[in-house]
């Protein structure tokens, strides 16, 4: 080993984590990269656990990533080792009271999940979370013997809980707090679209609900109780109510903390070599001007590349156009590029509907420029491309021109 070799550490082996130590090993056979996780896996696909829950991908295909992949990169894998601290001064982090030192830092922490709030909850055995490999196989043990399953909240998490647990042949309640699904980004016509389809898959909706409490027997929930009063038997009680940032890590570093870890758009930090990326990361958009977190799996890869160029000493600036595709039950599918209404308030939008299709495209647009785009509908991808390259480039639009773009096919 050479000692004046750069020395990386990278804290997380999620896809920005692995992507960046792997890119980082690409440009340079001789420095010394060091991983942790506290998680007991190498990289696995975290987007194929709907799949895996729903019984429809084994697990050998939502592993990316072992151990032999590790040792021939030459990329020192640290599992199940949480990294307790930073130290600045030192340039080094510390597990299990040990330090390595680093020359660049980068820290792709993710984030975990919020536990349920309702009383009766607590410590049962059959409430989940959906965030890890773990979670997913104690749900699918659990679901061989439920009849009835609850799914908890607004967002994607909770749509693949109710997916799954209508897929596995389990009578199936989804709660929503909102008037409809993911309420911050889909007006009311969208949200109908989603809910015909989850009502087509035999998905008992609840909107306006949130869960009031749980009553129990022997260490597990046996029914929910809901603050409008409904009561719904309940085998295995699935929780989708966001993540908490884990930030811990840099408090006390000089690092800002906003709703996650704020760097440039070369996802550098205000402390000169610690770098952060993917969920964790709340970073800025030269494209959107906007500071923001972004929870998806192609946005953690893009930033495990720009950060290990710039570790590296390179000069890269972010400059994808953030991007979500799911299916959304068996009827449906969504696709969101760009910026949302989630991310800012004063979007214009421009809309077309065609409900015998089950088609719906919504056009954002900031100061003019597109800024967004959410798609549903199968067979309503046509046009990707060009509104993708209409967004990177900045260029305006006049509003009259908008309606027309709605049309756009060519990609
Ligand atoms: C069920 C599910 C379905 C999803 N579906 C989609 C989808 O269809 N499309 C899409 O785009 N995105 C989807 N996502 C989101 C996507 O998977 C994430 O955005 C992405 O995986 C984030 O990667 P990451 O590397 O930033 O963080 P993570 O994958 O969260 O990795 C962070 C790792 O760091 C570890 N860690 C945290 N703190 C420490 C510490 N102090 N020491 C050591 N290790 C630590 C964590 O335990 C974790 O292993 C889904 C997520 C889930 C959970």
């Amino acid at each position: 080993m050479n000692d004046n070799a750069p020395k990386y550490v990278i804290v997380g082996n999620g896809f920005a984590g692995t992507t960046c130590a792997e890119q980082l090993r690409k440009a340079d056979t001789a420095c010394s990269i060091v991983l942790f996780t506290d998680e007991p896996y190498c990289l696995y696909n975290r987007i194929s656990l709907p799949p895996f829950l729903r019984k429809q991908l084994p697990e050998a295909k939502v592993m990316m990533r072992d151990v032999a992949w590790h040792e021939k990169m030459n990329i020192e894998l640290h599992l199940s080792t949480r990294v307790e601290r930073i130290e600045v001064s030192e340039k080094a982090v510390y597990a299990n009271g040990k330090g390595y030192p680093y020359d660049a830092l980068l820290v792709a922490t993710g984030g975990r999940p919020n536990p349920s709030p309702t009383p009766g909850t607590g410590g049962a055995t059959n409430v989940f979370n959906f965030q890890y490999m773990d979670d997913t196989k104690a749900i699918s043990r659990q679901l061989e013997t439920a009849k009835t399953a609850v799914a908890i909240g607004g967002s994607f998490i909770a749509y693949e809980l109710a997916e799954a647990f209508a897929a596995r042949g389990v009578e199936t309640h989804w709660v929503q707090r909102g008037p409809r699904f993911l309420r911050r980004m889909l007006d009311e016509i969208a949200g109908e679209m989603i809910d015909d389809a989850a009502r087509g898959d035999g998905v008992h909706v609840h909107y306006g609900e949130e869960l009031k409490e749980a009553v129990r027997s022997n260490g597990v929930v046996t029914k929910v109780i809901t603050t409008g009063g409904l009561e719904i038997p309940c085998d295995c009680l699935g929780i989708g109510l966001g993540l908490t940032i884990n930030t811990e890590l840099l408090q006390g570093t000089g690092v800002e903390i906003r709703t996650g870890i704020v760097c440039d758009d070369r996802l550098e930090t205000a402390v000169k070599g610690i770098f952060a990326g993917g969920d964790a990361a709340e970073f800025f958009d030269p494209t959107a001007e906007l500071y923001y977190r972004m929870g998806t799996w192609n946005n953690a890869g893009a930033h495990g590349k720009v950060a290990a160029a710039n570790m590296a000493g390179g000069d890269v600036r972010y400059h994808d156009v953030p991007e979500y595709s799911s299916k959304l039950f068996s009827e449906q599918t969504i696709t969101q590029f760009g910026i949302s209404p989630e991310y800012r308030t004063d979007l214009e939008m421009v809309r077309k509907i065609d409900r015998e299709k089950k088609h719906y495209r919504a056009l954002f647009f900031w100061q003019n420029r597109l800024a967004g785009c959410v798609m549903i509908g199968k067979g309503n991808r046509a046009g990707k491309r060009k509104y993708v390259d209409a967004i990177k480039s900045k260029q305006a639009f006049a509003p009259d021109e908008w309606e027309t773009m709605l049309d756009w096919t060519a990609d």
